[in-house]
């Protein structure tokens, strides 16, 4: 099935609204005669503003006048049209989707720049009323900012963080979608790749002083860091705390992701190389399901790796956990909730799976793509209420494109344990600095929110073999600060 959409020329809100509803279905003009495409007409002349569905034998037309004073206002008449379509869309699927009209990746930023113009009352009217988001949304939004802001605070106008990349994992999750290479594919690259993210991190440090950044907090993510060995891991680390003034470094965390990676030798060199918080992913505590997404390792793993990680001394473990993953039950996903909360990590990052390879949503498969949101909406529910009962806030929250029911990742903590990076990357709040194999650095610039990007090579391959080239790329850096200096 196509999706066809005509009329006002700029489409792309509007192909992404229809994806919520129809996700992983083309858009494509060539195919205008196919019976079976979803055709959209969205119009706007003079002050009307119309929207027409069109899906086999069901269409459906809808129009309005825009007031006067506004019918000239771009903004005010596509989130109209947006509104008239999402409310056809609903009526074609039955599905309501719960975050309305909002199909970025930020839901937060949109409710504190809406509350910073028009203060808290009104911007959630407007969360609500113009762009449809569902009470629940908006009540755990509510929750959510206040923790964020709290974060945000820390935040200077010279400050940045910094992302190590390690893109190394032992085996493919189903659901992956990160470049990240298996092991068994890449085992021989991993020295070579140490050295240079070594090189690689003393440059940045290097650029990092000679412009005065200020460094807030240090993530090592991936793939799977703990995938290297811990004489590897030491190395990274220890450079790392060496190269960079480390001083008022919030939080340096490393994703210790995949409990069959973690060793007792590992964790005392990233305990020793002054790693504050540490992340140790079950996704779920079913056996079943662990096999049937590749993860390779065994719920008694999880537990293996959480005793651990407590006897070599880590008391910021954050664990993350998948609600909506295939055959998942809501008894099952019930049951990985309290046996996650009774481990008592410090933090919980609750993601919906995002769909890689939807099923084909084509009429007959509606019924089935609600019935899969409705659990994994079940799930996020009982999740939200066995967490708050058991202590933890939500303090930060995004969304994917593709998401189960279209929902949201949620992280959860007990208070003092926030992760600040997952705030301050979400938010775009300052600047990245990234090393590694498929790492992104993002410059922002101080006070306005634009943001420039230079990318590693995402290999580890093209990485090692193309090291001077993204090293001088990197010089980038001191030309973007330079503008504002
Ligand atoms: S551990 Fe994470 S990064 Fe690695 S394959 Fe699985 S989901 Fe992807």
């Amino acid at each position: 099935m196509y999706i066809l959409i005509d009329g006002i020329p700029s489409r792309y809100e509007y192909e992404k609204l229809a994806r919520v509803f129809f996700p992983d279905q083309k858009m494509n003009e060539s195919e205008a005669d196919d019976p079976g495409a979803l055709r959209i007409e969205v119009r706007r002349k003079g002050s009307r503003l119309s929207s027409r569905l069109r899906l086999g034998s069901s269409e459906f037309y809808d129009e309005v006048d825009a007031p006067e004073e506004l019918a000239q206002d771009r903004n005010y008449c596509e989130l109209t049209i947006a509104q008239l379509l999402c409310r056809q869309l609903i009526r074609l699927t039955g599905f309501n989707p719960p975050w309305g009209l909002l199909t970025g990746i930020r839901p937060m930023k949109l409710l504190r720049m809406l509350t910073r113009e028009y203060g808290r009352e009104e911007a959630e009217r407007r969360f609500r009323e113009d762009y449809l988001v569902s009470e629940k949304k908006l009540a755990i939004s509510r929750r959510t900012i206040v923790g964020e802001d709290k974060i945000l605070s820390l935040s200077k106008d010279n400050s940045f963080s910094l992302y190590i990349s390690v893109p190394f994992c032992p085996s493919r999750c189903s659901y992956c979608s990160f470049v990240s290479q298996s092991v068994e594919h890449a085992a021989k690259l991993i020295p070579e790749y140490v050295e240079l993210l070594v090189r690689e991190l003393k440059i940045t440090a290097g650029i990092a002083a000679s412009l005065g950044l200020r460094l807030e907090s240090v993530y090592m993510g991936g793939g799977t860091p703990t995938t290297l060995s811990a004489e590897q891991l030491e190395r990274v680390l220890t450079a790392t705390a060496g190269y960079f003034d480390m001083s008022g470094v919030h939080e340096f965390t490393v994703e210790a992701g995949r409990p069959d990676t973690v060793t007792p030798e590992k964790l005392a060199a990233i305990r020793r190389s002054g790693v504050s918080r540490i992340s140790i992913n079950p996704q779920t505590l079913n056996d079943d399901i662990l096999r049937s997404i590749g993860r390779r390792h065994t719920v008694a793993q999880v537990y293996e790796a959480m005793d651990m990680a407590r006897a070599a001394g880590f008391d910021n473990i954050n664990m993350d956990l998948i609600a909506g993953l295939q055959g998942d039950t809501l008894a099952s996903y019930m049951h990985t909730i309290d046996g996650v909360i009774a481990l008592e990590p410090a933090s919980i990052t609750v993601h919906t799976l995002a769909m890689k390879r939807s099923a084909r949503m084509v009429t007959e498969h509606i019924a089935r793509y609600n019935a899969e949101g409705l659990l994994a909406s079940q799930m996020l529910d009982y999740g939200e209420k066995r967490l708050t009962e058991s202590g933890y806030d939500p303090y930060y929250l995004y969304r994917q494109s593709g998401m189960v029911g279209n929902l949201e990742n949620v992280g959860w903590s007990k208070p003092g344990f926030e992760g600040v990076y997952n705030v301050f990357i979400m938010d775009e709040t300052h600047t990245i600095l990234a090393v590694g194999g498929g790492a992104v650095t993002k410059l922002k610039q101080p006070g306005v929110n634009n943001i420039e990007r230079i990318f590693n090579f995402k290999y580890p391959y093209e990485y090692i073999s193309r090291f001077e080239e993204m090293m001088a790329r990197k010089e980038g850096i001191r030309k973007f600060y330079d503008q504002f200096c």
